[in-house]
């Protein structure tokens, strides 16, 4: 049985991996990934230390230095978790089976999907969730963002630099993104904004994506609007259905609740980054949630557990 399974390859379950490695615990990471929303993260300038960064030579320094110190990460997914006397029990998507003393989750969040049909359809074909990822590929084309926080405004802005008319459509009668960023976006000629304005489809040829349908909810009218591209930026949500499973407590955002020493309220299970209440989600807290998870970890084993939320 392992002291401890760090699951997630993100910047929480990395720094916590380093940590662990440091204090010579016996540990396993296991990760679908390394890097994790970082991989997608484009140009990063506010991590301390590095005025300006490239997402992926970020994630390719944080492996190096995995190495240096010799973590393996095990690659795969954890499907199932539960309990066992004395501990835990992980299963992988391939198979594999780790048991532990404790578990910390980093499995971060994802993006959250609109539900509607033909979104699925088009994923990679006109549907993206990754404006740094893919606005270079909508050079003279038509997009629309769905959602007007600063997520969405950050989309518009990017795709505004490629494409000829980008749409920004939100729910609400109002943009909640800051107001810096809102008068930049909504100066710039090109972008055309829809208040009020819910997606109810995506269509396309079965190859890429032609139009969206959109309801406009103030004038109660259904209309198709011609667009190669949808940007779906309505926020995120945690992965914590592992943790969900072995009875931990979450928000009604479903958010793991973690005290100030990153514990939950299961006794062994801990959590750090993006997949936790914690308010602010950056890499750097992330970076910092995870070092400090690792270090309630090895004290609450080494010294026991002193107090719970
Ligand atoms: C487009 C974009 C741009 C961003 N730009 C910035 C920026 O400029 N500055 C900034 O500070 N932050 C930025 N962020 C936010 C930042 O990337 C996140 O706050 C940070 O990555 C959170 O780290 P994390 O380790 O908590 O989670 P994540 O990065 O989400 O990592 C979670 C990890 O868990 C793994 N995982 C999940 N479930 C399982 C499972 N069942 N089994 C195994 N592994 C699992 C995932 O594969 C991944 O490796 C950006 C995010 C995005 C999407």
């Amino acid at each position: 049985m392992h002291e401890l399974i760090i699951i997630g390859g993100g910047p929480a379950g990395i720094s916590a991996s380093i940590y662990a490695q440091r204090k010579r615990m016996d540990f396993v990471l296991i990760a679908k990934d390394v890097g994790g929303q970082v991989i997608k993260a484009g140009e990063i300038e506010n991590y301390l230390g590095y005025a300006l960064v490239d997402g992926i030579l970020f994630v390719q320094r944080m492996m190096e230095q995995m190495e240096k110190l010799g973590v393996k990460p095990v690659l795969d997914e954890v499907v199932k978790v539960s309990r066992t006397e004395g501990g835990f029990l992980v299963r992988t998507l391939s198979g594999k089976e780790f048991a532990s003393k404790t578990l910390l989750f980093c499995t971060g969040a994802e993006h959250k999907k609109l539900d509607v049909p033909g979104e699925r359809e088009y994923i990679g074909k006109g549907v993206s969730y990754c404006y740094t990822c893919d606005a270079p590929f909508f050079k003279d084309r038509e997009v629309i963002v769905v959602g007007g926080g600063n997520s969405g405004f950050e989309a518009a802005e990017q795709l505004s630099k490629y494409a000829t008319r980008v749409y920004i459509s939100e729910i609400s009668d109002k943009f909640k993104a800051d107001e810096v960023l809102k008068e930049k976006v909504l100066s710039n000629p090109k972008v055309v904004t829809l208040l009020k304005h819910r997606l109810l489809e995506i269509r396309g040829d079965g190859r890429e994506v032609k139009e969206v349908v959109m309801e406009d909810l103030d004038r109660k009218r259904v209309y198709s609007l011609s667009v190669d591209g949808v940007f779906v930026e309505i926020g995120l949500k945690p992965n914590s259905e592992l943790a969900k499973s072995l009875g931990v407590l979450t928000t009604s955002r479903d958010e793991i609740i973690i005290d100030c020493n990153n514990r939950t309220s299961e006794h062994g299970v801990y959590a750090a980054g993006d997949c936790t209440n914690i308010f602010a989600k950056q890499i750097i807290t992330a970076a910092g949630d995870g070092a400090k998870a690792l270090l309630s970890i090895y004290h609450d084993l080494t010294y026991g557990i002193s107090s719970w939320i």
